[in-house]
């Protein structure tokens, strides 16, 4: 069943910092986040410049390129650092479109710049995954305190980097 709350981002945050699901679960976006969504854009659309393919869900989200002869999702990445994260939020759209009936779709995660392509499909234990993720991150969102700060190289590229630790 889909849970109302989440969204793609919001599945790819939960692998990466529960903090920074916590933040922007309240809304809270800097000028960086601006940034890195527009560059995502600019990659996306010089890699798929067809636009009649994307697809927007009922929540916001806009799927980057969806090949209906074959039934595929694409979703494209700048690099491969947080591959678990896009791994699991392209695992959370074929879950979305089979909720909503669209059935025997699978995924592909491409990344252009290093012209690597990952396949993706969704098993019944991802499925199963993916609920327990939704609990999780119902309890995650609804913590009065912000959670700990993680401390990984990777703060220093994330948007909430000042507010954590400057
Ligand atoms: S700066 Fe680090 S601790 Fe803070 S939200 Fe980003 S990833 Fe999490």
């Amino acid at each position: 069943m889909l849970n109302p709350k989440v969204n793609g981002t919001k599945i790819s945050y939960y692998f990466i910092c529960h903090r920074k699901l916590w933040l922007f679960d309240r809304q809270l976006q800097f000028e960086s986040d601006f940034n890195a969504v527009e560059e995502g854009k600019f990659i996306s659309e010089t890699t798929y410049p067809d636009k009649h393919h994307e697809i927007k869900l009922s929540d916001g989200a806009v799927l980057d390129f969806y090949d209906k002869r074959h039934k595929i999702v694409h979703e494209v990445k700048k690099s491969d650092k947080m591959e678990e994260a896009h791994l699991w939020q392209l695992k959370y759209y074929l879950y979305y479109l089979k909720s909503s009936g669209v059935t025997d779709v699978t995924g592909k995660l491409d990344y252009p710049k290093l012209k690597k392509t990952l396949q993706v499909e969704l098993t019944k234990d991802d499925e199963q995954k993916i609920q327990g993720i939704f609990e999780d991150m119902t309890v995650i969102v609804n913590q009065e305190n912000t959670p700990e700060r993680l401390n990984k190289k990777f703060c220093k590229t994330c948007a909430y980097y000042e507010f954590c630790w400057a």
